[in-house]
Protein backbone atom coordinates (compact mmCIF):
# COMPACT_ATOMS: atom_id res chain seq x y z
CA UNK A 1 0.00 0.00 0.00
CA UNK A 2 1.16 3.09 -0.77
CA UNK A 3 2.43 5.75 1.80
CA UNK A 4 0.75 6.55 4.99
CA UNK A 5 -1.80 8.93 4.30
CA UNK A 6 -4.64 11.17 6.10
CA UNK A 7 -7.73 8.40 6.10
CA UNK A 8 -9.77 10.76 7.95
CA UNK A 9 -13.27 11.66 5.00
CA UNK A 10 -14.57 14.00 7.78
CA UNK A 11 -14.61 17.00 5.36
CA UNK A 12 -15.36 15.51 1.70
CA UNK A 13 -12.48 17.46 0.13
CA UNK A 14 -9.52 15.60 0.94
CA UNK A 15 -6.53 16.96 -0.68
CA UNK A 16 -3.06 14.88 -0.60
CA UNK A 17 -0.04 16.13 -2.43
CA UNK A 18 1.71 13.59 -4.59
CA UNK A 19 5.07 13.85 -6.71
CA UNK A 20 3.49 15.15 -9.60
CA UNK A 21 2.08 17.61 -8.06
CA UNK A 22 5.77 18.68 -6.88
CA UNK A 23 6.92 18.74 -10.39
CA UNK A 24 4.12 20.72 -11.36
CA UNK A 25 4.68 23.30 -8.83
CA UNK A 26 8.83 23.30 -9.62
CA UNK A 27 7.32 23.75 -13.50
CA UNK A 28 5.56 26.97 -12.30
CA UNK A 29 8.59 28.44 -10.83
CA UNK A 30 10.10 28.12 -13.15
CA UNK A 31 7.75 29.00 -15.72
CA UNK A 32 8.79 26.07 -17.81
CA UNK A 33 4.92 26.35 -19.66
CA UNK A 34 4.12 29.85 -19.46
CA UNK A 35 2.21 29.47 -16.14
CA UNK A 36 0.21 26.81 -17.84
CA UNK A 37 -1.37 23.53 -16.95
CA UNK A 38 -3.34 21.19 -19.31
CA UNK A 39 -3.62 18.03 -18.73
CA UNK A 40 -5.67 15.21 -20.55
CA UNK A 41 -7.76 11.93 -20.35
CA UNK A 42 -7.28 10.04 -23.47
CA UNK A 43 -9.07 6.66 -23.02
CA UNK A 44 -9.18 4.12 -26.15
CA UNK A 45 -13.27 3.77 -26.92
CA UNK A 46 -12.75 0.01 -27.02
CA UNK A 47 -14.92 -1.05 -23.79
CA UNK A 48 -16.25 0.94 -20.54
CA UNK A 49 -14.03 3.16 -17.75
CA UNK A 50 -13.43 1.02 -14.45
CA UNK A 51 -12.02 2.24 -11.54
CA UNK A 52 -8.79 2.25 -12.72
CA UNK A 53 -9.27 4.83 -15.39
CA UNK A 54 -11.50 6.74 -12.43
CA UNK A 55 -7.79 7.46 -10.80
CA UNK A 56 -6.66 8.59 -13.75
CA UNK A 57 -9.59 11.08 -14.40
CA UNK A 58 -8.92 12.02 -10.55
CA UNK A 59 -5.73 12.65 -10.82
CA UNK A 60 -5.35 15.00 -14.39
CA UNK A 61 -8.81 16.43 -13.70
CA UNK A 62 -7.92 16.91 -9.70
CA UNK A 63 -4.28 18.59 -11.12
CA UNK A 64 -5.92 21.08 -13.87
CA UNK A 65 -8.83 21.97 -11.20
CA UNK A 66 -6.33 22.73 -8.42
CA UNK A 67 -3.76 24.93 -10.89
CA UNK A 68 -6.73 26.43 -12.86
CA UNK A 69 -5.88 24.60 -15.66
CA UNK A 70 -7.67 22.99 -18.15
CA UNK A 71 -8.24 19.09 -18.60
CA UNK A 72 -9.48 17.44 -22.11
CA UNK A 73 -11.62 14.37 -22.71
CA UNK A 74 -9.45 12.44 -25.52
CA UNK A 75 -10.30 9.90 -27.63
CA UNK A 76 -7.79 7.69 -28.86
CA UNK A 77 -9.31 6.62 -31.31
CA UNK A 78 -7.03 4.37 -33.87
CA UNK A 79 -7.67 1.54 -33.70
CA UNK A 80 -10.98 0.70 -35.80
CA UNK A 81 -11.05 -2.96 -35.33
CA UNK A 82 -11.97 -2.93 -31.50
CA UNK A 83 -13.85 0.67 -31.30
CA UNK A 84 -17.23 1.67 -31.22
CA UNK A 85 -19.76 4.72 -30.95
CA UNK A 86 -21.35 2.98 -27.50
CA UNK A 87 -18.33 3.22 -25.84
CA UNK A 88 -17.79 6.50 -26.93
CA UNK A 89 -21.16 7.52 -25.43
CA UNK A 90 -20.50 5.67 -22.26
CA UNK A 91 -17.20 7.13 -21.31
CA UNK A 92 -18.34 10.62 -22.18
CA UNK A 93 -21.57 10.20 -19.41
CA UNK A 94 -19.10 8.27 -17.13
CA UNK A 95 -16.37 11.13 -16.69
CA UNK A 96 -19.25 13.74 -16.97
CA UNK A 97 -21.15 11.96 -13.68
CA UNK A 98 -17.39 11.77 -12.04
CA UNK A 99 -17.56 15.61 -12.09
CA UNK A 100 -14.87 15.89 -14.32
CA UNK A 101 -14.95 19.24 -16.62
CA UNK A 102 -13.87 19.20 -19.74
CA UNK A 103 -16.14 22.08 -21.01
CA UNK A 104 -16.38 22.03 -25.01
CA UNK A 105 -13.02 19.66 -25.14
CA UNK A 106 -14.02 16.03 -26.25
CA UNK A 107 -11.38 15.66 -28.78
CA UNK A 108 -10.66 12.55 -31.28
CA UNK A 109 -7.16 11.40 -32.31
CA UNK A 110 -8.71 10.56 -35.50
CA UNK A 111 -9.15 14.20 -36.09
CA UNK A 112 -5.68 14.49 -36.39
CA UNK A 113 -5.10 11.75 -38.82
CA UNK A 114 -4.16 14.22 -41.87
CA UNK A 115 -2.06 16.14 -39.73
CA UNK A 116 -0.17 12.97 -38.61
CA UNK A 117 -0.02 11.84 -41.73
CA UNK A 118 1.88 14.84 -42.86
CA UNK A 119 3.74 14.50 -39.91
CA UNK A 120 5.08 11.36 -41.36
CA UNK A 121 6.07 12.55 -44.90
CA UNK A 122 7.97 14.93 -42.58
CA UNK A 123 9.89 12.02 -41.20
CA UNK A 124 10.31 10.02 -44.44
CA UNK A 125 11.77 13.84 -46.37
CA UNK A 126 14.59 13.53 -43.01
CA UNK A 127 15.33 9.92 -43.52
CA UNK A 128 14.01 9.19 -40.50
CA UNK A 129 10.94 6.57 -41.79
CA UNK A 130 10.65 4.57 -44.36
CA UNK A 131 8.29 1.86 -46.04
CA UNK A 132 9.25 -1.89 -44.67
CA UNK A 133 8.16 -4.97 -46.54
CA UNK A 134 8.19 -7.96 -43.50
CA UNK A 135 5.47 -9.01 -42.59
CA UNK A 136 4.67 -8.91 -38.48
CA UNK A 137 5.95 -11.75 -37.78
CA UNK A 138 8.86 -11.10 -39.52
CA UNK A 139 9.52 -7.73 -37.71
CA UNK A 140 9.29 -9.61 -34.67
CA UNK A 141 11.50 -12.51 -35.41
CA UNK A 142 14.31 -9.73 -36.14
CA UNK A 143 13.60 -7.40 -33.53
CA UNK A 144 16.50 -9.08 -31.59
CA UNK A 145 16.85 -9.94 -27.79
CA UNK A 146 17.86 -8.39 -24.08
CA UNK A 147 21.41 -9.74 -25.42
CA UNK A 148 21.37 -9.32 -28.99
CA UNK A 149 20.63 -6.63 -31.47
CA UNK A 150 18.19 -6.73 -33.75
CA UNK A 151 18.64 -7.21 -37.56
CA UNK A 152 18.40 -4.10 -39.92
CA UNK A 153 15.04 -4.23 -42.31
CA UNK A 154 16.27 -5.04 -46.06
CA UNK A 155 14.32 -1.93 -46.96
CA UNK A 156 16.03 0.26 -44.27
CA UNK A 157 18.08 2.06 -46.75
CA UNK A 158 15.20 2.74 -49.24
CA UNK A 159 15.44 6.44 -50.96
CA UNK A 160 13.19 9.31 -49.79
CA UNK A 161 11.11 9.17 -53.01
CA UNK A 162 10.62 5.33 -53.34
CA UNK A 163 9.46 5.83 -49.44
CA UNK A 164 7.26 9.19 -50.16
CA UNK A 165 5.72 7.02 -53.25
CA UNK A 166 4.85 3.55 -51.28
CA UNK A 167 3.84 5.34 -48.28
CA UNK A 168 1.27 7.35 -50.44
CA UNK A 169 -0.08 4.35 -52.36
CA UNK A 170 -0.41 2.71 -48.94
CA UNK A 171 -2.74 5.89 -48.27
CA UNK A 172 -4.76 4.97 -50.98
CA UNK A 173 -5.47 1.48 -50.47
CA UNK A 174 -2.93 -0.28 -52.80
CA UNK A 175 -2.15 -2.78 -50.65
CA UNK A 176 -3.11 -5.62 -48.31
CA UNK A 177 -3.79 -5.89 -44.62
CA UNK A 178 -0.32 -6.42 -43.50
CA UNK A 179 1.92 -5.94 -46.56
CA UNK A 180 3.59 -3.11 -45.61
CA UNK A 181 4.14 -1.00 -42.56
CA UNK A 182 5.83 2.47 -42.43
CA UNK A 183 8.67 2.49 -39.42
CA UNK A 184 10.85 4.34 -37.86
CA UNK A 185 14.40 4.62 -38.70
CA UNK A 186 16.59 4.82 -35.05
CA UNK A 187 18.43 2.29 -33.75
CA UNK A 188 18.14 -1.71 -34.28
CA UNK A 189 21.02 -2.00 -31.82
CA UNK A 190 19.19 -0.18 -28.80
CA UNK A 191 19.08 -1.52 -25.60
CA UNK A 192 15.09 -0.07 -25.15
CA UNK A 193 13.08 -2.70 -27.58
CA UNK A 194 10.98 0.36 -28.20
CA UNK A 195 13.52 2.32 -29.96
CA UNK A 196 14.34 -0.64 -32.43
CA UNK A 197 13.11 1.16 -35.71
CA UNK A 198 9.06 0.67 -34.59
CA UNK A 199 6.12 0.62 -36.44
CA UNK A 200 4.51 4.16 -36.89
CA UNK A 201 1.98 2.74 -39.91
CA UNK A 202 0.11 -0.36 -40.33
CA UNK A 203 -2.33 -1.17 -43.27
CA UNK A 204 -5.73 -1.94 -41.70
CA UNK A 205 -8.83 -1.92 -44.32
CA UNK A 206 -11.46 -1.01 -42.01
CA UNK A 207 -14.49 0.89 -40.93
CA UNK A 208 -13.68 3.56 -38.41
CA UNK A 209 -16.30 4.39 -36.36
CA UNK A 210 -16.19 8.59 -36.93
CA UNK A 211 -14.00 8.24 -40.16
CA UNK A 212 -15.53 5.48 -41.95
CA UNK A 213 -13.27 4.06 -44.55
CA UNK A 214 -11.44 7.34 -45.38
CA UNK A 215 -8.23 5.77 -44.30
CA UNK A 216 -6.55 3.01 -44.08
CA UNK A 217 -3.80 3.46 -42.94
CA UNK A 218 -3.72 3.83 -38.66
CA UNK A 219 -1.50 5.06 -36.55
CA UNK A 220 0.47 3.06 -33.62
CA UNK A 221 0.01 3.87 -30.14
CA UNK A 222 3.38 5.24 -29.68
CA UNK A 223 3.49 7.13 -32.81
CA UNK A 224 0.57 8.87 -32.17
CA UNK A 225 0.08 9.76 -28.72
CA UNK A 226 2.47 12.35 -28.34
CA UNK A 227 1.47 14.51 -31.57
CA UNK A 228 -1.89 13.80 -29.76
CA UNK A 229 -0.37 15.27 -26.80
CA UNK A 230 1.71 17.93 -28.81
CA UNK A 231 -1.18 19.22 -31.46
CA UNK A 232 -3.63 19.75 -28.05
CA UNK A 233 -0.43 21.88 -26.41
CA UNK A 234 -0.64 19.60 -23.40
CA UNK A 235 2.30 20.49 -20.59
CA UNK A 236 1.84 17.29 -18.46
CA UNK A 237 1.35 13.73 -20.05
CA UNK A 238 0.33 11.28 -17.21
CA UNK A 239 0.10 7.94 -18.24
CA UNK A 240 0.34 5.01 -16.50
CA UNK A 241 3.88 3.12 -15.56
CA UNK A 242 4.42 0.66 -18.21
CA UNK A 243 4.81 2.89 -20.56
CA UNK A 244 8.23 4.52 -18.67
CA UNK A 245 9.88 2.19 -21.46
CA UNK A 246 8.02 4.14 -24.56
CA UNK A 247 9.10 7.78 -23.61
CA UNK A 248 12.59 7.87 -25.35
CA UNK A 249 10.05 7.22 -28.26
CA UNK A 250 7.82 10.08 -27.72
CA UNK A 251 10.36 11.99 -26.90
CA UNK A 252 12.52 11.04 -30.16
CA UNK A 253 9.36 11.58 -31.95
CA UNK A 254 8.71 15.14 -31.20
CA UNK A 255 11.98 15.90 -31.25
CA UNK A 256 12.45 14.56 -34.66
CA UNK A 257 9.82 16.65 -35.77
CA UNK A 258 10.99 19.40 -33.39
CA UNK A 259 7.19 20.47 -32.56
CA UNK A 260 5.61 21.28 -29.04
CA UNK A 261 6.87 18.89 -26.66
CA UNK A 262 5.21 18.10 -23.66
CA UNK A 263 6.36 16.19 -20.49
CA UNK A 264 5.32 12.36 -20.44
CA UNK A 265 5.16 11.31 -16.21
CA UNK A 266 4.17 7.87 -15.70
CA UNK A 267 2.55 6.76 -12.28
CA UNK A 268 1.49 3.26 -10.92
CA UNK A 269 -1.89 1.92 -12.37
CA UNK A 270 -4.71 0.91 -9.92
CA UNK A 271 -4.95 -2.79 -8.94
CA UNK A 272 -7.36 -3.39 -6.56
CA UNK A 273 -7.75 -6.64 -4.62
CA UNK A 274 -10.55 -9.29 -5.60
CA UNK A 275 -11.34 -7.39 -9.10
CA UNK A 276 -9.89 -7.90 -12.33
CA UNK A 277 -9.79 -4.63 -13.79
CA UNK A 278 -8.03 -5.43 -18.01
CA UNK A 279 -10.61 -4.12 -20.63
CA UNK A 280 -10.15 -7.53 -22.63
CA UNK A 281 -11.41 -9.55 -19.23
CA UNK A 282 -14.06 -6.73 -18.17
CA UNK A 283 -15.71 -7.64 -21.81
CA UNK A 284 -15.42 -11.48 -21.73
CA UNK A 285 -17.26 -11.46 -18.28
CA UNK A 286 -19.82 -9.73 -20.32
CA UNK A 287 -19.79 -11.72 -23.34
CA UNK A 288 -19.71 -15.18 -21.57
CA UNK A 289 -22.25 -13.80 -19.29
CA UNK A 290 -20.83 -14.22 -16.23
CA UNK A 291 -22.56 -11.19 -15.23
CA UNK A 292 -25.17 -9.09 -16.39
CA UNK A 293 -23.58 -6.57 -18.66
CA UNK A 294 -21.06 -3.77 -18.10
CA UNK A 295 -23.14 -2.20 -15.87
CA UNK A 296 -23.54 -5.35 -13.55
CA UNK A 297 -23.19 -4.07 -9.74
CA UNK A 298 -20.23 -6.30 -9.23
CA UNK A 299 -18.51 -4.91 -12.13
CA UNK A 300 -15.73 -2.46 -11.38
CA UNK A 301 -16.79 -0.12 -14.04
CA UNK A 302 -17.65 3.28 -13.26
CA UNK A 303 -21.42 2.51 -14.68
CA UNK A 304 -21.83 -0.68 -12.09
CA UNK A 305 -20.50 1.14 -9.34
CA UNK A 306 -23.41 4.06 -10.10
CA UNK A 307 -26.00 1.50 -10.50
CA UNK A 308 -24.63 -0.19 -7.28
CA UNK A 309 -25.08 3.12 -5.58
CA UNK A 310 -21.50 4.17 -5.28
CA UNK A 311 -21.57 8.48 -5.45
CA UNK A 312 -19.48 9.85 -7.81
CA UNK A 313 -17.83 11.79 -3.93
CA UNK A 314 -16.86 8.45 -2.85
CA UNK A 315 -14.91 7.19 -5.63
CA UNK A 316 -13.21 10.83 -5.74
CA UNK A 317 -12.50 10.42 -2.13
CA UNK A 318 -11.32 7.14 -2.64
CA UNK A 319 -8.67 8.28 -5.69
CA UNK A 320 -7.29 11.01 -2.99
CA UNK A 321 -6.74 8.66 0.24
CA UNK A 322 -4.92 6.30 -2.28
CA UNK A 323 -2.87 8.51 -3.92
CA UNK A 324 -0.32 8.49 -6.77
CA UNK A 325 2.68 5.92 -6.84
CA UNK A 326 5.60 5.41 -8.47
CA UNK A 327 6.04 1.27 -7.87
CA UNK A 328 2.61 -1.00 -8.82
CA UNK A 329 0.45 -2.29 -5.53
CA UNK A 330 -2.55 -3.78 -4.87
CA UNK A 331 -5.25 -1.92 -3.02
CA UNK A 332 -7.21 -3.43 -0.73
CA UNK A 333 -10.59 -3.53 -1.81
CA UNK A 334 -11.83 -2.87 1.53
CA UNK A 335 -10.50 0.99 1.18
CA UNK A 336 -13.05 1.65 -1.88
CA UNK A 337 -15.80 0.01 0.58
CA UNK A 338 -14.52 2.50 3.44
CA UNK A 339 -14.87 5.54 1.20
CA UNK A 340 -18.33 4.36 0.00
CA UNK A 341 -19.54 4.19 3.53
CA UNK A 342 -18.11 7.33 5.13
CA UNK A 343 -19.58 8.83 2.37
CA UNK A 344 -22.93 7.52 2.71
CA UNK A 345 -23.25 8.09 6.09
CA UNK A 346 -23.33 11.43 5.76
CA UNK A 347 -26.11 11.33 2.85
CA UNK A 348 -27.85 8.53 3.31
CA UNK A 349 -31.45 8.37 5.05
CA UNK A 350 -32.02 5.79 7.34
CA UNK A 351 -34.88 3.52 6.97
CA UNK A 352 -36.39 0.16 8.12
CA UNK A 353 -36.02 -2.61 6.13
CA UNK A 354 -36.73 -6.74 6.69
CA UNK A 355 -34.82 -8.64 4.38
CA UNK A 356 -35.75 -12.35 5.35
CA UNK A 357 -39.09 -11.29 7.26
CA UNK A 358 -40.56 -13.37 10.07
CA UNK A 359 -43.91 -12.67 11.15
CA UNK A 360 -45.24 -11.50 14.93
CA UNK A 361 -48.32 -10.84 16.32
CA UNK A 362 -48.65 -8.44 19.39
CA UNK A 363 -51.73 -10.22 20.58
CA UNK A 364 -52.50 -7.27 22.94
CA UNK A 365 -52.77 -4.60 20.35
CA UNK A 366 -55.25 -2.83 19.28
CA UNK A 367 -55.53 -0.61 16.02
CA UNK A 368 -52.79 1.24 14.66
CA UNK A 369 -50.75 4.89 15.09
CA UNK A 370 -47.69 6.94 13.70
CA UNK A 371 -44.35 6.68 15.49
CA UNK A 372 -41.46 9.03 15.13
CA UNK A 373 -38.26 8.48 13.44
CA UNK A 374 -34.85 10.20 12.70
CA UNK A 375 -34.20 10.42 9.02
CA UNK A 376 -30.40 10.72 9.27
CA UNK A 377 -28.96 11.09 12.74
CA UNK A 378 -25.53 12.88 10.61
CA UNK A 379 -27.84 14.81 9.16
CA UNK A 380 -29.32 17.23 10.92
CA UNK A 381 -31.27 18.78 8.08
CA UNK A 382 -32.85 15.55 7.38
CA UNK A 383 -35.40 15.71 9.41
CA UNK A 384 -38.42 13.49 10.81
CA UNK A 385 -40.54 10.79 9.47
CA UNK A 386 -43.87 8.63 10.61
CA UNK A 387 -43.60 5.12 10.93
CA UNK A 388 -46.86 3.45 11.17
CA UNK A 389 -46.58 0.53 13.61
CA UNK A 390 -49.69 -2.54 13.84
CA UNK A 391 -50.36 -5.41 15.31
CA UNK A 392 -48.04 -7.29 12.57
CA UNK A 393 -45.27 -6.71 12.39
CA UNK A 394 -41.94 -8.50 10.33
CA UNK A 395 -38.71 -8.76 12.37
CA UNK A 396 -35.63 -10.29 10.67
CA UNK A 397 -35.20 -14.33 10.81
CA UNK A 398 -31.78 -14.03 12.42
CA UNK A 399 -33.41 -11.64 15.44
CA UNK A 400 -34.98 -15.01 16.73
CA UNK A 401 -33.30 -17.71 18.34
CA UNK A 402 -34.90 -20.28 19.87
CA UNK A 403 -32.27 -21.91 21.26
CA UNK A 404 -29.94 -19.07 21.81
CA UNK A 405 -26.14 -19.06 22.11
CA UNK A 406 -25.02 -16.94 25.47
CA UNK A 407 -25.01 -13.28 24.67
CA UNK A 408 -27.76 -13.08 22.05
CA UNK A 409 -29.18 -10.05 22.83
CA UNK A 410 -32.38 -10.44 20.22
CA UNK A 411 -35.54 -12.33 20.71
CA UNK A 412 -35.94 -15.31 22.38
CA UNK A 413 -38.33 -17.52 23.55
CA UNK A 414 -40.08 -15.99 26.78
CA UNK A 415 -37.40 -12.81 25.85
CA UNK A 416 -37.74 -9.32 25.67
CA UNK A 417 -36.17 -7.04 23.24
CA UNK A 418 -36.90 -2.86 21.77
CA UNK A 419 -38.67 -2.55 19.15
CA UNK A 420 -36.91 0.29 17.26
CA UNK A 421 -38.71 3.48 17.76
CA UNK A 422 -41.27 1.25 19.22
CA UNK A 423 -42.10 -0.87 22.30
CA UNK A 424 -40.61 -3.41 23.75
CA UNK A 425 -42.03 -6.75 23.33
CA UNK A 426 -41.83 -10.15 25.18
CA UNK A 427 -42.18 -13.43 22.67
CA UNK A 428 -44.89 -15.53 24.38
CA UNK A 429 -45.16 -18.38 21.84
CA UNK A 430 -43.85 -20.05 18.90
CA UNK A 431 -45.89 -21.10 15.86
CA UNK A 432 -44.44 -23.51 13.84
CA UNK A 433 -45.36 -25.41 10.43
CA UNK A 434 -45.55 -29.12 9.89
CA UNK A 435 -41.86 -29.64 9.24
CA UNK A 436 -40.59 -27.27 12.65
CA UNK A 437 -40.02 -24.39 10.66
CA UNK A 438 -40.36 -20.77 12.86
CA UNK A 439 -43.31 -19.33 11.10
CA UNK A 440 -45.04 -17.08 13.57
CA UNK A 441 -44.20 -15.41 16.69
CA UNK A 442 -47.01 -14.39 19.29
CA UNK A 443 -45.86 -11.59 21.33
CA UNK A 444 -46.93 -8.79 23.83
CA UNK A 445 -46.14 -5.27 24.20
CA UNK A 446 -45.25 -3.22 27.14
CA UNK A 447 -47.63 0.05 26.64
CA UNK A 448 -45.47 1.70 28.85
CA UNK A 449 -41.77 1.17 27.27
CA UNK A 450 -43.20 3.93 24.46
CA UNK A 451 -39.54 5.20 23.02
CA UNK A 452 -39.35 8.62 24.10
CA UNK A 453 -42.28 8.58 26.31
CA UNK A 454 -41.89 9.73 30.20
CA UNK A 455 -43.26 6.21 31.25
CA UNK A 456 -40.43 4.33 29.52
CA UNK A 457 -37.94 3.25 32.20
CA UNK A 458 -37.30 0.09 31.57
CA UNK A 459 -33.74 -1.45 30.26
CA UNK A 460 -33.25 -4.56 27.79
CA UNK A 461 -29.99 -5.32 26.16
CA UNK A 462 -31.30 -5.50 22.59
CA UNK A 463 -32.81 -3.43 20.00
CA UNK A 464 -33.96 -4.43 16.33
CA UNK A 465 -35.82 -3.35 13.25
CA UNK A 466 -39.39 -3.88 11.84
CA UNK A 467 -41.87 -3.30 9.38
CA UNK A 468 -45.59 -2.98 9.44
CA UNK A 469 -46.78 -5.75 8.10
CA UNK A 470 -49.99 -4.24 6.89
CA UNK A 471 -48.41 -1.07 5.32
CA UNK A 472 -44.72 -2.42 4.77
CA UNK A 473 -43.99 -2.68 0.77
CA UNK A 474 -42.59 -5.83 -0.96
CA UNK A 475 -38.98 -5.59 -2.64
CA UNK A 476 -36.18 -7.40 -4.56
CA UNK A 477 -32.97 -7.18 -2.57
CA UNK A 478 -30.04 -8.23 -4.22
CA UNK A 479 -26.97 -9.13 -1.74
CA UNK A 480 -23.69 -8.56 -4.07
CA UNK A 481 -20.24 -9.62 -2.52
CA UNK A 482 -16.82 -10.17 -3.91
CA UNK A 483 -17.04 -11.13 -7.53
CA UNK A 484 -13.70 -13.13 -7.12
CA UNK A 485 -12.79 -15.49 -4.22
CA UNK A 486 -8.67 -15.11 -4.51
CA UNK A 487 -7.20 -11.29 -3.86
CA UNK A 488 -5.34 -10.99 -6.87
CA UNK A 489 -7.54 -13.21 -9.74
CA UNK A 490 -6.01 -10.97 -12.40
CA UNK A 491 -2.58 -12.58 -13.00
CA UNK A 492 -3.70 -15.64 -12.70
CA UNK A 493 -4.46 -18.05 -15.95
CA UNK A 494 -7.47 -19.76 -14.41
CA UNK A 495 -9.16 -16.39 -13.19
CA UNK A 496 -12.64 -17.31 -14.46
CA UNK A 497 -12.87 -20.57 -12.16
CA UNK A 498 -11.78 -18.22 -9.17
CA UNK A 499 -15.14 -16.34 -9.92
CA UNK A 500 -17.51 -16.77 -6.32
CA UNK A 501 -20.23 -18.29 -7.39
CA UNK A 502 -22.09 -16.62 -4.41
CA UNK A 503 -21.60 -13.13 -5.46
CA UNK A 504 -25.28 -12.29 -5.89
CA UNK A 505 -27.84 -13.41 -3.77
CA UNK A 506 -31.50 -12.74 -4.64
CA UNK A 507 -34.10 -12.25 -2.13
CA UNK A 508 -37.65 -12.09 -3.29
CA UNK A 509 -39.82 -11.28 -0.17
CA UNK A 510 -38.22 -8.71 1.99
CA UNK A 511 -40.18 -5.52 2.64
CA UNK A 512 -39.08 -2.06 3.38
CA UNK A 513 -41.11 0.54 5.27
CA UNK A 514 -43.59 2.78 3.24
CA UNK A 515 -41.39 5.94 2.51
CA UNK A 516 -39.85 4.47 0.37
CA UNK A 517 -42.45 3.81 -2.28
CA UNK A 518 -42.03 8.09 -2.82
CA UNK A 519 -38.43 7.45 -3.99
CA UNK A 520 -36.83 7.42 -7.19
CA UNK A 521 -34.58 4.65 -9.02
CA UNK A 522 -31.16 5.20 -7.89
CA UNK A 523 -32.19 6.66 -4.83
CA UNK A 524 -29.89 5.64 -1.73
CA UNK A 525 -30.79 4.81 1.74
CA UNK A 526 -29.20 3.23 5.11
CA UNK A 527 -31.28 0.31 5.71
CA UNK A 528 -30.82 -0.02 9.50
CA UNK A 529 -28.60 -2.50 10.99
CA UNK A 530 -28.13 -3.92 7.46
CA UNK A 531 -26.66 -1.64 5.02
CA UNK A 532 -26.72 0.57 2.47
CA UNK A 533 -28.88 0.32 -0.10
CA UNK A 534 -30.01 1.59 -3.26
CA UNK A 535 -32.58 1.38 -5.75
CA UNK A 536 -32.04 -0.40 -9.06
CA UNK A 537 -32.27 1.62 -12.00
CA UNK A 538 -32.20 -1.43 -14.32
CA UNK A 539 -34.74 -3.84 -12.51
CA UNK A 540 -37.28 -1.78 -10.51
CA UNK A 541 -40.60 -1.06 -11.95
CA UNK A 542 -44.51 0.10 -11.11
CA UNK A 543 -45.07 -2.99 -9.93
CA UNK A 544 -41.60 -4.14 -7.92
CA UNK A 545 -39.23 -2.27 -6.42
CA UNK A 546 -35.40 -3.75 -6.15
CA UNK A 547 -32.67 -2.71 -4.18
CA UNK A 548 -29.09 -3.54 -4.52
CA UNK A 549 -27.30 -3.18 -1.44
CA UNK A 550 -24.28 -0.91 -2.34
CA UNK A 551 -21.94 -1.74 0.93
CA UNK A 552 -22.13 -3.40 3.80
CA UNK A 553 -22.16 -1.49 7.15
CA UNK A 554 -19.13 -2.80 8.42
CA UNK A 555 -16.39 -4.62 7.06
CA UNK A 556 -17.44 -7.68 7.43
CA UNK A 557 -14.86 -9.26 5.29
CA UNK A 558 -11.81 -7.41 7.86
CA UNK A 559 -13.61 -9.54 10.51
CA UNK A 560 -14.01 -12.99 9.14
CA UNK A 561 -10.78 -12.92 8.30
CA UNK A 562 -9.35 -12.42 11.78
P1 LIG B 1 -6.84 -1.73 -19.95
O1 LIG B 1 -5.44 -2.13 -19.63
O2 LIG B 1 -7.82 -1.96 -18.85
O3 LIG B 1 -7.33 -2.27 -21.26
P2 LIG B 1 -5.98 0.73 -21.05
O4 LIG B 1 -4.86 1.35 -20.36
O5 LIG B 1 -5.68 0.02 -22.31
O6 LIG B 1 -6.82 -0.17 -20.05
P3 LIG B 1 -7.02 3.15 -22.05
O7 LIG B 1 -8.35 3.43 -22.61
O8 LIG B 1 -5.85 3.21 -22.95
O9 LIG B 1 -7.12 1.75 -21.35
O10 LIG B 1 -6.77 4.04 -20.76
C1 LIG B 1 -6.98 5.42 -20.73
C2 LIG B 1 -6.16 6.01 -19.62
O11 LIG B 1 -6.48 5.42 -18.38
C3 LIG B 1 -4.69 5.79 -19.84
O12 LIG B 1 -4.02 7.02 -19.60
C4 LIG B 1 -4.31 4.76 -18.83
O13 LIG B 1 -2.99 4.93 -18.41
C5 LIG B 1 -5.32 5.01 -17.71
N1 LIG B 1 -5.57 3.78 -16.97
C6 LIG B 1 -6.02 2.60 -17.46
N2 LIG B 1 -6.07 1.67 -16.49
C7 LIG B 1 -5.67 2.27 -15.35
C8 LIG B 1 -5.50 1.84 -14.00
N3 LIG B 1 -5.77 0.59 -13.61
N4 LIG B 1 -5.06 2.73 -13.09
C9 LIG B 1 -4.80 4.00 -13.46
N5 LIG B 1 -4.92 4.47 -14.71
C10 LIG B 1 -5.36 3.63 -15.66
MG1 LIG C 1 -4.31 1.55 -23.54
Amino acid sequence: MEENKDLSLNNDKVKVKNFIYEIIEDDLKTDKWNGRVHTRFPPEPNGYLHIGHAKSICLNFGIAENFHGKFNLRFDDTNPEKEEQEYVDSIVEDVKWLGADFEDRILYASDYFEQMYEYAIELINKGKAYVCDLTSDEIRATRGTLTEPGKESPYRNRTIDENLHLFEKMRNGDFENGSKTLRAKIDMGSPNFNMRDPIMYRIIHAEHHRQGDKWCVYPTYDWAHGLEDSLERITHSICTLEFENHRPLYDWYLDALGIYHPQQIEFARLNLSYTVMSKRKLLQLVNEKFVDGWDDPRMPTICGYRRRGYTSQAIRNFAEIIGVAKRDALTDISLLEYAIRENLNKSANRVMAVLKPLKIVLTNYKGEEELDAVNNPEDPTAGNRKLKFTRELYIEQTDFMENPPKGFFRLVPGGEVRLRYAYIIRCEEVIKDENGEVIELRCTYDPETKSGAATSTKKVKGTIHWVSAKYGVNAEVRLYDRLFVTENPGNKDNWLDLINPNSLEILNDSVVEPSVEDAKPGERFQFERTGYFCIDTKYSTEKKIVFNRTVTLKDSWAKANK
